[in-house]
Parts: structure tokens; sequence; C-alpha cells
């Protein structure tokens, strides 16, 4: 089955009760059984919900792996993956990941004794380099929000499985149209579903796959016994995203190129960051591991002044956190979606005052381009 194929076909598509051909919302949190423990592999909604598990098996077939997990957030599902740590656990992630991640791994699972180091994971060396005894995960973001490095999960993942340690890889940014870690060695694949996947802007949303039996029961324990799971309607809502995942990434792409060639040619935009880009370091490894390059752009116009003015021009850019949806959102890392970074670590980072970034939506390209000309100038 070809990729937009499965995206319509994977997984429980249809209800063999009725014939409907999409699944229906089970609105439901407990089962009849007949007699104790005879149940018809559903016995409370927390534990498991037909339209949860239609979602889970579907997003299991699309990235390819051995079982899927929803849950009711992206960061519901990071921090289930670390539940599945002890304390005094090593994790080694990518330094400008999400920063939600970096708050509740450094704020939240700290607390529970969860040991983190945050390195470049685009240079491998950074990864060999911290490895201890107790280190057990490697977590990639890739790419990165908002500067869209690149990390080769591949050769990333062959480190991790050298030291027995585990590869995470956080996909929301590629999408599982795009790229699908666990074919490049990765054990675990996650996304913030309120981005790409639900696609929309309408959802809040985790996904989770796993490649093995162990991983699985493991996540499944974790995720019942702490209760975090997505419900039937929400469920319901990324299945009818994910339809349309492929034609809308490819439109994407599309809009995205467009909207590059226009900003590296514009002499208020000091620098471009997107890995489509031939001269971005990390170019060909996005081109050996990624079928698309997305539709996240960065650019840096030089000053906080600059920003303000171009946020106060922008027609069809909403200002917003999140992305990946059919509008195009902008936003300003530094001050939204990256604030809870300290200053120095931000700016160490390159996450500038004068950073936007761009989430490419879907409407005419012609239109984007026109929008971004009349509020540089
Ligand atoms: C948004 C986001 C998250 C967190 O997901 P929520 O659904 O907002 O909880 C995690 N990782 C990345 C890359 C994100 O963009």
């Amino acid at each position: 089955m070809k990729r937009k194929t499965r995206l319509i076909h994977g997984g429980i598509n249809s209800d063999p009760l009725t014939g409907a051909v999409s699944v229906p919302i089970y609105q439901v949190s407990t089962y009849k059984q007949n007699g104790i423990g005879g149940h018809k592999g559903f016995e409370y909604s927390r534990t498991g919900n037909p339209t949860r598990h239609a979602l889970e098996e579907l997003i299991k077939d699309i990235e390819g792996g051995y079982a899927g997990f929803a849950f009711g957030s992206g960061m519901a599902a990071i921090t289930a993956i670390m539940m599945m740590f002890n304390s005094g656990d090593h994790v080694i992630l990518t330094d400008d990941v999400y920063g939600g991640t970096y708050r509740v791994i450094t704020k939240v699972l700290n607390r529970f004794g969860l040991e983190a180091t945050f390195v470049d994971t685009s240079n491998l060396e950074n990864i060999k380099s911290e490895i201890r005894t107790n280190t057990k995960a490697v977590y990639l973001e890739t790419p990165t929000n908002p500067l869209l490095k690149i990390t080769d999960i591949e050769a990333a993942s062959t480190i991790a499985k050298d030291h027995g340690l585990l590869t995470i890889v956080d996909n929301t940014f590629a999408t599982p149209y795009w790229q699908n870690p666990i074919d490049n060695g990765a054990d675990i694949v996650l996304h913030s579903a309120t981005k790409y996947i639900g696609g929309h802007s309408d959802v809040v949303a985790g996904l989770v796959v796993v490649n093995n039996e162990k991983l699985s029961k493991d996540l499944h324990f974790v995720q019942n016994s702490t209760g975090g799971v997505l419900g039937p309607q929400d469920s319901w809502l990324l299945m009818r995203g994910i339809k349309t995942l492929g034609v809308r990434m490819e439109e994407h792409e599309a809009n995205t190129a467009a909207i590059v060639e226009f900003l590296q040619s514009h002499p208020g935009v000091k620098k471009v960051y997107y890995p489509g880009i031939e001269t971005h370091p990390n170019h060909e490894i996005a081109k050996k591991q990624t079928r698309g390059f997305g539709g996240m752009v960065s650019f840096d116009v030089g000053s906080e002044e600059k920003t303000t003015e171009l946020l106060s021009k922008v027609k069809y850019f909403t200002l917003a956190e999140s992305l990946g949806a059919v509008e195009s959102l902008i936003s300003v890392p530094s001050k939204m979606t990256h604030a809870s970074i300290p200053k120095e670590r931000r700016d160490e980072l390159g996450i500038t005052d004068g950073l936007v970034r761009i989430s490419v939506g879907l409407e005419d390209v012609l239109d984007l381009i026109e929008d971004l000309k009349q509020a540089l100038e």
C-alpha cells in the first residue's frame, strides 16, 4: 500500500457492524461484561476505547511500528514516555527541543530524579561524549523548533543501540508523511498531533508509536496508570485529519518552497532557516531521511523593532502559537513558544529577538508572498 492510500485505508477505517465508512465516535466510559471478564476487548475507556483504538491502529500503520498510543496532548505523550524510566536514569536530548519539552524535563521530571543533558544532536560527537553508565535514551527532535536543525536519525540510533540506549524521536515537524524514524532505527516516535496530524487548529492531542512488544506493554501500563488518554471525539477528529495529511503536506511543501525563495531574495531578511535550502548545514541528511522538508520556516529580520513592525502589518499570517494547520501562522519564538527558556540560553541557541517563525498554510501562495512583501517593506 502506498503512503497516501495507507492514510485512508490503514488501521481500522470503517465500522463492521453498520458499514459506516468512518469509525463511529464511541462516547462511552464503560462496557457491559457477560460474566466477570467476559468483555469484547474493552472494559473501561481509560484502558481502551474503540475510537481511540482505531486511531492508535492507524498511527501505528502509518509510522510502521508495533503499537500506537493516543494522549490528551503532545506533552502528555512525552511525559508518559519519560515515565517509563526510573529515578536516577539519564536521557540525552536535542538542545533546541520544543520549549514545553525543555520545561517538563527541567522543572517537573527532574523532581522525580530523571537526569537530562541537552546537546546539539546534529553533531553526533556530542551524543557520544555525553553517554554515561546511567544513560537510558537519546531523545531527538528533528527538524528542530525553531531553527530547523536536522539530526541524522540512523546514525544517532546506531550509536544508541551500540550502548543499549533507546532512540526516541519527536516527529511533529516532519509528520509521518515525510519521515518515519522507526525505518531509520528509532524505537519510539511521538507527535504533537495538535499540529499537522490534526491539521485544522481544532484539537490538542499527542500520539506515540513504539517498535516492539516490550515497549508497547510498558507504555500501555503507564498510559493506563497515569490516565492522560485522548477522548473519543478528538480521536475521531485526528482520524479525519489524517485522511488528508498527504494532500495537505504536498501543498504545504509547494507553498513553502515558493516562500523560501522569496525570503532569500529579500534584502530585509538577514537569514532564512529551512532544511530544503542547499546551503543549510544539514541539507544532505534531510534529503536522505525525509521525503519532504516541511512547511516550517524561520527567518531573522535583525531586531525586535523589525519583528514588531512585521507582525503589525501581516494580514494572512495569524499571530499565534502552534503550527501545522491550514491557516498560515506567525510567531516570535523568543517571546512565545520559547519564552520558558532563559534568555542567555536562547541567545546561545540563536533564538534572537529578530527571529520570526512561520507555519506556511494552504492559502494561495501568491497572497502569502504578497502579504510578506508588503509587511517587510
Ligand atoms: C507543540 C509541540 C509539542 C507539544 O505538544 P502539545 O500538543 O502542545 O502538548 C511537542 N513537540 C513539538 C515539536 C511541538 O511542536
